[in-house]
């Protein structure tokens, strides 16, 4: 009999929801059409993208015209980045922090290279930039604040509201990218004075290779991809309707249960920390208790993080050490160096990410074989 498998990497991806599903099969199969042509054949394409971009929009308390669609997270955060270093102004510099991810770190040193400064805050041992630190780093010079919702590592969830205030202070922009949090956290970026969000839809149930950037009214952005006139001629390229569509069914469906969802996340947390404890296994929590919902990296002494990968995957168990993109590297994982965490509780750290279809059943059985596998 084909073993069952437990899937608790919900911060690597998600499992496509079927209703997304549904809702995009007509336009790979029927309603093809290229939404930029001018015939009836394409209005059915059209109208879909208008939809998807209010329903996105909706979701997060934004204009439509403010969601731009994107190939995913990577994307999104490259051109936060870059479209704002680059745009013309006085201001030069970007403030980030040592723990986001790579695909901010990675485009933030390439607009390092080209002569813009970045500053990479630190962030105290709960993983969370305070806005008192982020006013120590601010200057009259700051163009751009980037700083993560939250950490896909640890889970931890920043003062947003807080940080975007501090940045406004001096006339910066603030960026976030909520990869992590988006269909998870509720997010109303106008209450919380969001400039530019980044997102991604297989975080949230939906398809892979789909995003999008909000960028709030006024906001100075360079296009990213110069072509065609689509998403208003800051995003060339014919749009991927099927993928626009899924990722707005699964975000709505996501949206619409945040809390009840949060508190079956948290009842597997529960269940999962409280097997360790009764057996006595002792572990570091990481991360801060304003944590992604589901979301719990631990890590034990002297252990190794990898190999418990591999032991629970041999039990058809899938978690992770870290970030998705870095399980190949054996290096410490940047966000734990960044949280200051020794070494020897470094190495022996993994991620277990709970998702809407995980059971309790499956939360006590990711604790009995982690119980067995440390005794
Ligand atoms: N930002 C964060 C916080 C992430 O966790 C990820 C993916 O792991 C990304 C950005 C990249 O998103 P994508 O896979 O859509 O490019």
């Amino acid at each position: 009999m084909k073993k069952r498998m437990i899937y608790a990497d919900n911060a690597a991806t998600t499992k496509l929801d079927a209703e997304a599903f549904e809702a995009m099969k007509p336009f790979l199969l029927e309603d093809y059409a290229n939404p930029s042509q001018p015939y009836s054949f394409s209005r059915s394409a059209k109208a879909a993208i208008k939809a998807a971009r209010q329903t996105i929009a909706k979701c997060i308390n934004a204009e439509p015209e403010e969601i731009v669609f994107t190939s995913g997270g990577t994307e999104s955060d490259n051109w936060a980045i870059k479209g704002t270093a680059f745009v013309y102004g006085d201001l030069r510099a970007t403030l980030t922090t040592q723990m986001e991810h790579h695909a901010v770190l990675r485009a933030c040193e390439a607009v390092e290279m080209l002569g813009f400064p970045v500053v990479y805050m630190r962030v105290n041992s709960e993983g969370v930039l305070t806005p008192e630190t982020l006013r120590r780093y601010i200057t009259d010079n700051t163009k751009l604040v980037s700083v993560m919702y939250a950490n896909n590592e640890i889970g931890s969830i920043q003062p947003i509201q807080a940080l975007c205030s501090v940045a406004h202070e001096t006339g910066a922009l603030f960026h976030t990218d909520a990869v992590q949090a988006i269909g998870h956290c509720a997010i109303d970026v106008k209450e919380l004075g969001i400039d530019m969000l980044s997102a991604s839809a297989h975080k949230f149930n939906g398809p892979k290779g789909i995003g999008f950037l909000y960028v709030k009214h006024g906001t100075p952005l360079n296009p990213f991809l110069n072509g065609g006139a689509q998403e208003a001629g800051m995003r060339a390229g014919t749009e991927n309707v099927a993928a626009i569509v899924g990722m707005a069914t699964a975000l709505q469906k996501n949206c619409s249960s945040i809390d009840v969802t949060q508190r079956k996340m948290e009842a597997l947390e529960a269940i999962l920390i409280g097997k360790l404890k009764t057996e006595s296994i002792s572990f570091l929590r990481n991360g801060s208790t304003n944590h992604l919902p589901g979301h719990l990296s631990l890590s034990f002494k002297d252990a190794d993080g990898e190999a418990l990968l591999h032991r629970l995957d041999l039990m058809g168990i899938c978690i992770s050490t870290g970030a998705a993109c870095d399980s190949k590297s054996t290096k410490t994982s940047h966000v734990l160096e960044a949280i200051g965490l020794d070494e020897s509780f470094a190495k022996g750290t993994i991620r277990i990410s709970f998702g809407k279809d995980n059971t309790e059943e499956d939360a006590i059985a990711i604790g009995e074989n982690l119980i067995s596998i440390l005794k």
